[in-house]
């Protein structure tokens, strides 16, 4: 259907009153069953998962700012699961699962599309540690295979194969279930669905206290009012160790920037996310044509949400070791996010030293993957009281007990080394 100009105009002037509105805005009450703390993916995954598996909707969920101006919208979009410990594995495949399906259960187009995530390896050492990762994921059914130079120059003809340079490449690990989903599409998708089933969400609503009572959880204090509950989840990202502390917990986690930015769109030149493993750099290609590229940490504890130039010429520098051609692209846009990472670079998820009180965090920049199987799990955590197998080995008292989750394919952290 073809639009004049004319009635363009008029739309520009009217308003788009014939857009649904994506979330409710409903009145706060004074007591729910359940404040979920943070409206980004995971808080707003879990409060779907509530209503449509356990049919729990007297929820609130509690959003600082808007729906998908956290990390979820920040990210680089990439969705994996190739992981060798069994419990970091195991909750990235089940959310590949959830991915599948996700656009036909919220009714709303996600666009996750399985382009295939490949590793770089730099030595053949490190190819033969990817050969174990390979085989660790095969044992558990999911498909992984390794790629010698002449397999990635026919799967990705752009990549430079060159030897004379610092770091070469040598093969790689290939997941094809990998690749992306569209992030803020996943935050207003769980939105929306949680909104339809009844759930209260509330935008600009910083949750700025606790009540707690003998180390009972009795409620929380929000922008917008006080709210009685039995039960809270914090799922703050960035935040979890300042909202957890309005609590009196210490996490063990720092927060720190990621940074993230993209070029000006070209036509399709790269159908897979990348991986340069060495000091990481990572990038991909939009449906619109632009290359979306991230890497590592600025290496700092801050909460400023930007970061240094120096971060974003180390990923441009070893991006351009892979394709040459980007070089001769213009940078759009960069930012940045607050991630939350711990000694181990792997979540805490589950209970907090306060009855009532759940915690989900320390995802740093690997938690949007997890997303659906996150939500899937604190919903049954938060429903029945029983602690679901896949997010066990992420308690907050491994740190205590020693039973850390340090996985190198969790993607370098280098001050932890
Ligand atoms: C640049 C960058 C690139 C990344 N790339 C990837 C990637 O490619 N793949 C991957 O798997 N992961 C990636 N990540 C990590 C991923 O984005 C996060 O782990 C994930 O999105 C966390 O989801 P969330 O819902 O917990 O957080 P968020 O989306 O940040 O949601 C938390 C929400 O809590 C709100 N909040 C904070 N304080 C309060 C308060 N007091 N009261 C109420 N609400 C509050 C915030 O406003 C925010 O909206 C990346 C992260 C960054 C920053």
């Amino acid at each position: 259907m073809g639009y004049s100009a004319l009635s363009l105009m008029g739309h520009a002037f009217r308003g788009n009153t014939q857009w649904p509105t994506l979330i409710a805005a409903p009145d706060m009450r004074t007591i729910y069953d359940i404040v979920i703390i943070g409206g980004g993916g995971h808080g707003l995954a879990t409060a779907h998962y509530l209503a449509k598996i356990y049919g729990l909707t007297n929820i609130a969920v509690c959003e600082a700012g808007w729906i998908g101006g956290g990390n979820t919208a920040r990210n680089t979009t990439i969705v994996r699961s190739d992981y060798l410990l069994n419990g970091s594995f195991a909750l990235k495949h089940f959310a590949l699962k959830l991915w599948e399906d996700l656009t036909q259960d919220l009714d709303f187009n996600i666009m996750y599309e399985p382009r295939g995530y490949i590793d770089l390896a730099h030595s053949d050492g490190e190819l033969e540690q990817f050969e174990l990762r390979a085989n660790a994921m095969r044992l558990r059914g999911a498909d992984a295979q390794i790629l010698d130079r002449s397999a990635l120059k026919a799967r990705i003809p752009l990549l430079s194969l060159d030897m004379d340079k610092r770091f070469p490449v040598s093969g790689a690990l290939f997941q094809p279930a990998g690749g992306v989903v569209r992030h803020d599409a996943v935050a207003w998708g769980f939105a929306r669905k949680a909104s339809q089933a009844g759930i209260h969400i509330f935008q600009n609503c910083p949750v700025t206290g606790f009540d707690i009572s003998d180390g009972v959880l009795q409620g929380v204090q929000t922008a917008k009012g006080h709210i009685t509950c039995k039960q809270a989840l914090i799922s703050v990202a960035g935040e979890s160790s300042a909202v957890a502390g309005l609590a009196g917990i210490n996490l063990p986690l720092n927060s720190i920037n990621v940074q993230a930015c993209v070029t000006e769109p070209v036509k399709p030149a790269l159908d897979a996310v990348v991986n340069y493993n060495v000091g990481l750099s990572y990038l991909s290609q939009t449906a619109k044509g632009e290359f979306v590229l991230g890497g590592a940490t600025d290496g700092y504890a801050s909460f400023a949400r930007r970061g240094s130039f120096e971060r974003i010429e180390d990923v441009l520098a070893r991006a351009v070791q892979m394709f040459p051609f980007l070089s001769r692209l213009r940078l759009m846009r960069h930012w940045s996010g607050t991630a939350d990472i711990t000694a181990d670079g792997n979540a805490i998820v589950g209970q907090t030293p306060v009855s009532g009180l759940m915690i989900n965090s320390g995802w740093g920049y690997a938690g949007f993957k997890a997303t659906p199987a996150v939500g899937h799990q604190l919903a049954e955590l938060l429903a029945t009281g029983i602690l679901p197998d896949l997010i066990a080995p992420f308690a907050l008292d491994r740190f205590a007990l020693g039973a850390e989750q340090d996985d190198a394919g969790i993607g370098p952290y280098p001050w932890l080394h």
